[in-house]
């Protein structure tokens, strides 16, 4: 094929390197020219860590603020979309991002996530801060775009892209294309937001698509299992860890990866399809006067009612743009008036699914097509990983609590933990991907000591942590602390810790075991009763994870560090302490 590089001085390849390179891709049919580029654009994303900088000084800095991967893989994305059109990228993590560049940026694209209670990912709280405090710059010189990762379950959806874009406005900044606030099924909404800010930027910086004309292939493209095309894995074994008796139920999930070529580090995570749950489907459809055997047609996927519900469409979690569209349909002044009024909203939707919904608010002439285009896709559930590839070629391993309560006079079950807990049968395959999270990783150096907070399921990835380094021979100290309800039934993986701890993989491990006494005893008392020791752990360079619960256990986890370090160093210093540990990626944290 006829190709022509560019100038040497836009390649970092030598002369020699850049002729055999000439000669190399002139002998390639366009089909065998695009499979190489595939091959070479998933061994590059197989590094996690890998920052695309390509010839020299970038015209567009793509800064990316991200919790797990997703962010960082779309970030990837529009740098190869962007070097397709001969726009000059490079991309920035924002815990990397040296502030003082933000006046040296003319184009700036951020792709950032909102997690929790409309909190920015933890590697992005220090610029977000920076941003908003009177220190942030004048940006006048700058334009942006701006991407908002999120979940619309959520009540602050994408506060963080909201924020932001607001916040570069007001410096100055000019903003060059509309920001796009994506729900968790993001694809379609983030490559047509990467589209558009491209096409704006090929404008403005007058730039011509490269001399080889190849359409370079997405992380997400068909050849590789990924989010978009996951791989049906082989249920091998799973097992229910908590004793008989225990208010928990705890699955320990192994699953076959043999032949798809998926590999994994401890830290990373494995998304799941669920399917919902027949008795669910059938009481929603009984609520609706439908009986599933309405033919749907839809842009994607044609089907009959029952089947979208089975797997395609969430028909438990009420999101306020579901219920906004579904309002549109039932004109009902009573639902009208309860989506203007902020507070009775989140009381109402606290506890209740869209069954409630249909059934509170009935549409009289509500058609089964239009109900399903009011849904929002199901989205895949993500689970820590809980096994080292190391230790279990071709296989991974998850820990899974099936979550199943009691509200406003319904049984309610979690989809995706109770679907896997109870739903799928021996020889079962289930469709999944792996989820890269670069913010969750053992540290380089074999030698460093680690401290693991996990109570609960958050004990997941510190399996997969322990057999890693027990498989390297890592000379590190580990230290773990776990937390259950009773020692006798919710000592999860208790025989593979006395192992550990027995040949010396395992330095130390403290339990807490909450409803054993009258007093609760939570992982973050033990923390403070060792506080003195894990302070000199610290000092001796320690990296320090928490996985698990986001709402009560590391919010106090996190005020337990605080303190701990505190009656070391006193109360001013020690806010700055436990930043530098997360600035410096020695405090990583995987909460939910
Ligand atoms: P558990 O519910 O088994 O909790 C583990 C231990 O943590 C228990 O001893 C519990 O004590 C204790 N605990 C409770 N509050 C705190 C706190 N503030 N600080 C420290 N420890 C605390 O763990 P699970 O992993 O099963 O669930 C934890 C949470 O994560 C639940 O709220 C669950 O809804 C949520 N979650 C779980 C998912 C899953 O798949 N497991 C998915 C999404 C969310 P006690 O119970 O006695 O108070």
């Amino acid at each position: 094929m006829h190709i022509s590089l560019p100038e040497r001085s836009q390649t970092p390849l030598t002369d020699d390197q850049r002729r055999s390179f000439q000669q190399f891709i002139a002998a390639l049919s366009p089909e065998q020219a695009a499979w190489v580029g595939g091959y070479l654009t998933g061994l590059v994303a197989k590094d996690s860590t890998f920052i695309p900088e390509i010839g020299g000084i970038a015209d567009i800095t793509i800064l990316v603020g991200s919790q797990t991967g997703n962010s960082e893989a779309l970030a990837e994305q529009t740098h190869r979309l962007a070097a397709g059109r001969g726009l000059k990228t490079v991309v920035k993590k924002m815990g990397d991002y040296k502030f003082q560049q933000l006046k040296a940026e003319k184009n700036l694209l951020v792709i950032v996530s909102t997690y929790g209670e409309g909190e920015p990912p933890d590697n992005a709280k220090e610029l977000v801060e920076y941003l908003f405090s009177k220190r942030a710059p004048s940006l006048k010189q700058v334009q942006f775009a701006v991407l908002g990762l999120g979940d619309s379950s959520y009540e602050f959806f994408c506060k963080t892209a909201v924020d932001l874009d607001r916040r570069l406005e007001e410096l100055g900044a000019t903003r060059i294309h509309p920001r796009v606030d994506c729900d968790v099924d993001y694809e379609s909404s983030a490559e047509a937001w990467m589209h558009g800010v491209l096409n704006e930027l090929s404008i403005l910086l007058e730039t011509k698509p490269q001399a080889i004309g190849l359409s370079i292939p997405s992380l997400t493209s068909p050849s590789f299992y990924s989010r978009k095309n996951p791989f049906s894995a082989l249920l091998l074994e799973n097992i229910v860890l908590n004793g008989r008796g225990s208010l928990k139920e705890t699955h320990h999930l192994e699953l076959s990866l043999e032949g798809s070529g998926l590999t994994y580090e401890p830290g990373d995570v494995l998304g799941v399809y669920p399917a919902n749950a027949p008795e669910v489907i059938d009481a929603l459809l009984q609520t609706l006067h439908f009986d599933g055997t309405e033919w749907i047609a839809l842009n994607d996927k044609d089907g009959f009612l029952y089947d979208l519900l089975f797997s395609h469409y969430e028909i438990t979690t009420i999101t306020r743009p579901v219920m906004q569209k579904y309002a549109l349909l039932a004109n009902n002044r009573k639902l009208d008036q309860l989506l203007r009024n902020k507070h009775k909203l989140n009381d109402y939707l606290h506890g209740r699914e869209i069954i409630d919904l249909v059934a509170d608010f009935p549409s009289e002439h509500l058609s089964p097509q239009a109900f399903v285009d009011c849904l929002r896709k199901l989205p895949p559930r993500l689970y820590s990983i809980a096994s080292s590839l190391k230790q279990h070629p071709d296989e991974v391993h998850i820990t899974v609590a099936a979550v199943r309560y009691h509200s406003h006079s319904r049984d309610r079950k979690g989809v995706g933990s109770t679907f896997l807990a109870e739903r799928i049968t021996e020889d079962a395959t289930i469709p999944v991907y792996i989820d890269r999270n670069s913010n969750f990783k053992l540290p380089a150096d074999p030698a460093t000591p680690i401290i693991m907070i996990g109570p609960g399921t958050g004990i997941a990835p510190f399996r997969a942590f322990v057999e890693e380094r027990e498989a390297m021979d890592a000379p590190g100290k580990n230290w773990l602390f776990f937390g259950g309800q009773h020692f006798e039934t919710d000592f999860l993986y208790q025989a593979e810790w006395l192992r550990f701890l027995k040949n010396g993989v395992l330095t130390r491990m403290n339990v807490a075991f909450s409803r054993d006494q009258e007093q609760k005893i939570y992982v973050q008392h033990l923390m403070a009763e060792h506080g003195k020791e894990l302070y000199a752990w610290l000092q001796e360079g320690a990296h320090i994870y928490v996985c698990g619960d986001e709402k009560r256990m590391a919010h106090d986890v996190h005020a337990a560090l605080l303190n701990i370090v505190a009656a070391e160093t006193g109360a001013d210093s020690a806010e700055e302490y436990v930043a530098n540990l997360q600035k410096t990626k020695r405090y990583q944290r995987d909460v939910y």
